[in-house]
């Protein structure tokens, strides 16, 4: 059987360099994209390559609707493409009152645009495949809301109905489309949050780690995931 490929935007670090990691031990080739962090992302995929898969790298803003095509038309020329993880994201945390349109757009933009951006010039080879995974992270923030995250709440709850709709569009045609919400995940995201403040509230007492995310993904992304879409996987601690 020939070897199936990921793409997994903002793989540089974190969240999508763990999904990176545990997809190319599970057999898959991958590949990592980036918008700044180049060497970080050119290290990881040379450390993959080591393993006998194929990674590549592609740097662009997910934002971008041009640059994103442009990248993405150049990998599918290269290879096909079987599996998304719509990873890449950021936050810009402030009180409503103070939150700037620039940090609105910002949030938004990365994740609501990054996903069209990235999965609409993937689908139709899905769809003549007959098969395909998407996998978007979203967070609990988007399940429950949170203070001083009405930018990140609301991208990643569009992001949640987006995966619920596309899930409908794409069933028949054996691709899967699922979020994942994460609770606080220990990355450099959370670098400046209140950990200790939000532990309290968290029945495990501790962060998650990047593996067990991507340990999640890695199932989504199998065969053995292959009867559940449309759904919204919580890994919190229980929050
Ligand atoms: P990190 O800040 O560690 O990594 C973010 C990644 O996204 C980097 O690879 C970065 O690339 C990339 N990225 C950011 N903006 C863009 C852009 N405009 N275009 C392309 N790539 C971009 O974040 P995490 O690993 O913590 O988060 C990964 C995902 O998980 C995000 O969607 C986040 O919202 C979500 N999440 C995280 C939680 C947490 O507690 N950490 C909790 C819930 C959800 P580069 O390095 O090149 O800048």
């Amino acid at each position: 059987m020939s070897r199936k490929v990921a793409l997994i935007s903002g793989a540089s670090r974190g969240i999508g360099a763990a999904v990176a990691r545990t997809l190319a031990k599970d057999g898959l080739d991958v590949i990592l994209t980036c918008v700044q962090q180049r060497a970080a992302a050119d290290a990881i995929a040379e450390e993959l390559r080591a393993l006998g898969g194929k990674a590549w790298v592609a740097q662009f803003d997910v934002r971008d609707a041009e640059a994103s095509r442009a990248a993405i038309e150049q990998l599918l020329a290269e290879t096909e493409i079987h599996i998304v993880v719509n990873n890449a994201g950021v936050v810009a945390d402030a009180p409503f009152p103070g939150l700037t349109s620039e940090a609105w757009h910002r949030v938004v933009d990365t994740t609501l645009d990054g996903f069209f951006n990235v999965t609409q010039p993937l689908v139709m080879p899905m769809v003549r495949r007959k098969w395909g995974r998407i996998i978007n992270i979203s967070s609990i923030a988007g399940v429950t809301g949170n203070r001083g995250q009405v930018n990140y709440a609301a991208a990643k709850a569009g992001l949640i109905g987006a995966t619920k709709s596309l899930a409908l569009e794409l069933a028949s045609r054996n691709i899967t489309v699922n979020a994942v919400a994460p609770g606080l995940i220990d990355t450099e995201m959370i670098a400046s949050a209140p950990i200790e403040e939000i532990l309290k509230h968290v029945p495990m007492r501790r962060v998650g780690t990047a593996q067990e995310v991507a340990d999640l993904v890695a199932f989504i992304a199998s065969e053995k995931a292959s009867y559940m879409t449309g759904q919204v996987l919580s890994i919190t601690g229980g929050l």
